[in-house]
């Protein structure tokens, strides 16, 4: 199992002359300071950089710090620390035979779950294990919205954890873990969001999440979770893998393409919707099977090279018409025929913005991947499109972010904010 040090426990008798010293001495800075009743404690956290220190003062006589205090007098309580599965980590501890104060896992502060170990287990020391509470609420439900003619459905192939710095390229992390809070290896949860575009006639799908086709290394390096994926959410639009027609790329990653193919019993790899025609972009297909050592991990020739073997590709150029309504528009950037999508009906438009603005927290202009080949050229697109997405209302689609479909870009007293809609 790996913990990772949360906060130390201290337990006070006089908050007030504690944090004299703490605070006021030491100079540490209060982060804040919560009543938890079911223990009959008032805890107060001061900010140690990567932990706190909790100061624990009883708000009842008979709790168990006011017993602490009155039998050995103030002072160091417990160490916490912190595990991703409280349940797992509890598991293997029974296994060794470790002797629990609890056997299940219990509320504590800020809704984490926490247990206890017995000290006569871990030398002398009370030691807490603590999962927090999942900071980011992840979003599955398949939803339709009505764009003149067109019927959208939003789409999931589960999540997948990307190293934080990566996906925020300069913006230093003090600012973006508030967004996306990172787990203890960096990364942050990101979902995978495809599109159904629908007219009477035709079913599109815009990517297809990372598929199946992961091995159980690049899985664990990558925290994929597919509890729900892209089958699940095609069976509760209504649809199956054979009612696709067509299916769009935005660009050739693995994260938007692995669900293109699928392998069969006997080991090959074959396209994963039988009725579909396949769409990609000619200079991004060229980039995708001429990989050098900068893009070769993203380009994984198994998503899209059997659609060339089995005839079901088709290569267009910049500002190709997919489907009526709806073009690739060449933002660049993030691959050099990196494309957003324009869906236009009924003089709306939504737009599948994909790598170019992928989370809503991406929407200030800086706020680029580290992943990008171009940089400053994403930043150019965005700068102009975010004007355009403003002034024009587009309903914008985010295909990585973990708790929102789509949403539009509105500027209020010069700041840009993104109004939720799915
Ligand atoms: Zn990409
Ligand atoms: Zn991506």
């Amino acid at each position: 199992m790996k913990a990772v040090l949360d906060h130390v426990g201290i337990a006070v008798s006089d908050l007030q002359a504690a944090l004299a010293f703490f605070k006021d001495v030491l100079g540490l800075h209060v982060e804040r300071s919560e009543e938890v009743a079911s223990q009959r404690v008032r805890a107060t956290f001061l900010d140690t950089g990567l932990s706190t220190l909790e100061m624990l003062e009883s708000t009842a006589a008979d709790s168990p710090i006011a017993k602490f205090v009155d039998q050995r007098g103030p002072g160091m309580h417990h160490v916490a620390l912190r595990v991703e599965n409280i349940g797992a980590a509890l598991a293997h501890l029974r296994s060794r035979g470790v002797r629990l104060i609890d056997e299940q896992p219990r509320p504590g502060a800020e809704g984490a779950l926490v247990a206890f170990i017995h000290p006569s287990a871990s030398h002398g020391v009370l030691v807490e294990l603590k999962q927090p509470a999942a900071k980011v609420e992840l979003f599955t439900t398949a939803t339709r919205h009505v764009l003149g003619d067109l019927e959208l459905i939003t789409l999931s192939d589960g999540f997948i954890g990307l190293d934080g710095g990566a996906m925020f390229g300069i913006v230093p992390r003090m600012l973006w873990e508030k967004r996306l809070p990172p787990d203890d290896s960096n990364r942050v949860p990101l979902g995978m969001r495809p599109l159904i575009v629908r007219n009477g006639r035709t079913t599109m799908i815009i990517d297809a999440g990372c598929g199946d086709k992961m091995d159980a290394k690049s899985a664990a390096i990558f925290r994929l979770d597919r509890r729900y994926h892209l089958d699940h959410a095609l069976a509760e639009a209504g649809l199956a893998a054979e009612d696709i027609d067509l299916v769009v790329a935005s660009h050739l990653h693995f994260d938007h393409v692995g669900g293109f193919t699928a392998v069969r019993q006997d080991g090959s790899v074959v396209p994963r919707f039988p009725n579909a025609n396949y769409i990609a972009h000619r200079g991004e297909w060229e980039d995708a099977t001429h990989p050098h050592e900068r893009n070769r991990a993203s380009y994984l020739q198994e998503n899209f090279v059997p659609l060339k073997d089995a005839g079901v590709l088709t290569l267009v150029d910049d500002e190709a018409e997919v489907m009526p309504g709806v073009r690739y528009r060449r933002s660049g950037g993030h691959t050099p025929n990196h494309q957003v999508l324009m869906i236009e009906s009924g003089g709306k438009t939504a737009v599948f913005t994909a790598d170019m603005y992928p989370t809503s927290a991406h929407v200030p202009d800086p706020w680029v991947m580290g992943y990008d080949l171009l940089p400053v050229e994403t930043l150019a697109f965005k700068r102009a499109f975010a004007r355009e997405a403003i002034e024009r209302e587009y309903l914008l689609f985010f295909e990585h972010d973990p708790s929102m479909a789509a949403g539009y870009l509105r500027e209020k007293d010069g700041k840009r904010f993104v109004e939720r809609l799915i």
